[in-house]
């Protein structure tokens, strides 16, 4: 399972320009390039359709200073931190660079709202057990969510099939003239016979009743890593619900909430622990038996160890995925006997003449 994007291009060499390009240059050279890729020219090019959203990306980056400057200074992974994951459909590019289509394209953009529609995004809580969270683990989930279609592949038709609208000839659009008072203008609204689609299905699909989408109980296998932290949120691009009308799918994110422990605490990537220790121990010196996050181990306590001093079990802490190591922090509690044999009795008060007390 992938999270985030896979290895993408630099952004000044998508756009072709150089590191100090003014804002001016970034829209020039971005326009350019949208003109080129845009899905209007390039209809189910899917090259085309990459390069459109790539461009996009890189302009949205570029010409937001902030996300410039987290770019310039730690490249794409810098961007995922600020939790940037880019343009998921061209219908997103058309809603935030509008006023840029806006000269270029007409109305374009109103068009596509009633065409293919990505996907919701799908949340899941998922608690996990104080353990697997400081280890990693692979946890199983099941998740009920709309699908494309297997019977009409996603495309609503019983066979595959659809002709043209016959009500917008395709377009997807009505266009209906007025004339008020003072001159004529002309209302565009998405067609109501083909939803805006364009295309007419005849013959319906009786699997998902012509939606191309099904409901769909599905098993997913999901990696927590080592060390997450309570409150994470883990990204799965594309695993929200299907698009309709062949729209992306949304994304499912995967909040992590870590269940307590009965005697551990996590300090980042250190493991708390408190070790009830006799007092005979720590003031003699010796060993005892500590559960650890892999299983139990031998700690030696140093003579004269004092009530609420922490040793630290070097490495025997979370192990992150980034080569970092924490550490398990034993606090030594004084552990003094609820009853006392006459023979303790005695050597302690022994022990009490001695103190000079
Ligand atoms: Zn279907
Ligand atoms: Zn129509």
């Amino acid at each position: 399972m992938a999270y985030g994007n896979v290895k993408e291009r630099d952004y000044y060499e998508v756009l072709g320009v150089s590191k100090s390009a003014t804002n001016d240059e970034l829209k020039r050279a971005y326009r350019k390039l949208a003109l080129k890729y845009h899905p209007d020219k390039n209809p189910g090019d899917k090259e085309a359709e990459r390069k459109f959203k790539e461009a996009s990306n890189a302009y949205e980056v570029l010409s937001n200073p902030e996300k410039r400057k987290m770019y310039d200074l730690k490249g794409h992974a810098g961007l995922e931190d600020m939790g940037f994951h880019g343009f998921e459909s061209s219908s997103d590019i058309f809603s935030s660079f509008g006023d840029i289509f806006g000269d270029i394209f007409g109305k374009r953009f109103h068009r596509e709202r009633a065409g293919p529609q990505r996907g919701s995004d799908l949340r899941y809580d998922m608690t996990v057990s104080f353990i697997d969270a400081a280890l990693g683990c692979e946890k199983q989930l099941k998740l009920t969510k709309n699908e494309s279609c297997e019977a009409c592949k996603g495309t609503g038709a019983r066979n595959g099939a659809s002709t043209v609208c016959s009500q917008c000839n395709g377009t997807g659009n009505i266009s209906r003239q007025q004339k008020p008072a003072g001159g004529f203008f002309t209302i565009s609204n998405p067609c109501s016979n083909c939803n805006g689609s364009g295309r007419k299905i005849d013959n319906p699909c009786n699997n998902c009743n012509g939606e191309g989408r099904a409901s769909k109980t599905r098993s997913l296998s999901v990696k927590i890593p080592a060390g997450i932290k309570n409150g994470s949120t883990l990204r799965l691009s594309g695993q929200g619900e299907a698009g309709i009308r062949s729209g992306g799918a949304g994304d499912l994110y995967i909040c992590v909430r870590i269940a307590s422990h009965p005697y551990f605490e996590r300090r980042g990537l250190d493991i708390q622990y408190d070790a009830k220790v006799s007092f005979t121990k720590a003031a003699l010196g010796g060993e005892i038996e500590v559960p650890t996050l892999r299983g139990k181990a031998t700690l030696k306590i140093p003579r004269c160890s004092q009530s609420n001093q922490t040793l630290r079990m070097t490495g025997q802490g979370v192990k992150a995925k980034d080569g970092r190591k924490g550490n398990q922090l034993v606090k030594i509690i004084i552990d003094i006997p609820k009853k006392l044999s006459a023979r303790q009795e005695e050597l302690l008060k022994e022990l009490d003449t001695l103190d000079g007390g």
